[in-house]
């Protein structure tokens, strides 16, 4: 029989976890020829989220816990749910029945009948989200397919189900700044899309912030993509250039006509527009060195406060 590990990052989901473990469990009572086995991963829940599935996993031994010891993010808890799976496919989707559990027949059915090495999901559209972070998050990904070699599809979830080469794969990459999409579409294994329409959170709001919004943004663009650097480098030659003219000129203009250039606003506009392109430069310099920084430290993606599996660490297998 065909194991299915299926990995789910939970942070503060304590209400959702016993409506997402009905769902899922209609929906594996119907294909009784496989084996479900539910990876649940605490992301540093400060509500109940871990007692519950302690509950689970009494009830339920397909039902496996572990608890991180903090909030590491939810790029870091799939990470630790696939490294701790065992399945011969693995299924990683969200806990709050936004991937819907009605899909897997369908996923496992095209995973085990086609050639492709992962099946994952896309929606059709963002109804329900709010328009600002809507747009903002389709100008990120707009920018993102232009400015790097991977592409990543409209409205791609991370739902999907690979194989166990996918996701061997997918464990070597072991950076820390972590961005899954980027990172499943780097890896060029073969994957089919399948459409679904938006569905809104069972229980609750969006985990995500502002913030943690636009850091994983800049990992996508910053992991991927020397572009920006490029740009910065690019810019500045031109910027060289074009006071070199402009010295030319004014030197041309005085040594005919005598005529010394006035102007102090003209000069402070451009010494500020200077100064400010500077540090925007050094900034961004500063965003790829940080990242270099943490990558160099090699510290582990997570750490693990307990579990009912064997603990494995992301660093033993010789990160
Ligand atoms: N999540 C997590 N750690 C985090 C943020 C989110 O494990 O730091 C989990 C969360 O519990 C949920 C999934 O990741 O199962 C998706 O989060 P959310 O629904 O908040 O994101 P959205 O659907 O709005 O993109
Ligand atoms: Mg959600």
């Amino acid at each position: 029989m065909k194991t299915i590990s299926v990995v789910i990052p939970c942070l503060n989901e304590e209400q959702v976890l016993p409506l997402y473990y009905e769902e899922m469990k209609k929906v594996t009572a119907a294909l009784p020829d496989l084996h479900f086995e539910l990876l649940f991963i605490d992301d540093g829940s400060v509500d109940g989220t871990l007692r519950v599935m302690k509950k689970l996993h009494a009830q339920d031994q397909d039902c496996h816990y572990c608890a991180l010891t903090r909030n590491f993010g939810k790029e870091a808890a799939l990470f630790a749910g696939m490294e701790h799976s065992s399945g011969e496919y693995v299924i990683i989707m969200d806990a709050d029945l936004q991937d819907p559990p009605s899909l897997i027949p369908r996923m496992v059915d095209e995973m085990l009948n086609g050639c492709y090495d992962c099946i994952a999901v896309r929606r059709k559209d963002r109804k329900g989200e709010k328009w600002f972070r809507s747009l903002m998050s389709r100008m990120f990904y707009k920018a993102l397919n232009r400015m790097t070699p991977i592409l990543i599809a409209e409205g791609a979830r991370d739902y999907r189900i690979m194989n166990r080469k996918m996701v061997d794969g997918y464990l070597m990459l072991k950076e820390r700044n972590r961005f899954s999409k980027g990172l499943f579409a780097w890896s060029g294994f073969r994957t089919k899309w399948i459409m679904h329409e938006n569905a809104q959170r069972a229980v609750g709001d969006t985990r995500w912030t502002m913030l943690s919004l636009t850091r994983y943004a800049l990992d996508g663009i910053l992991g991927f993509s020397t572009l920006p650097l490029s740009i910065s480098s690019y810019s500045g030659i031109f910027l060289c250039v074009a006071s070199l003219l402009m010295m030319c000129v004014l030197i041309i203009r005085y040594l005919l006509w005598h005529d010394p250039v006035q102007g102090w606003t003209t000069l402070m506009c451009v010494m500020l527009l200077l100064g400010g392109f500077q540090l925007f430069c050094i900034g961004i310099l500063g965003q790829y060195l940080s990242r270099t920084y943490i990558e160099v430290k090699n510290r582990p993606i997570y750490m693990i406060r307990e579990t009912d599996l064997d603990p494995r660490w992301s660093n033993e297998s010789g990160a």
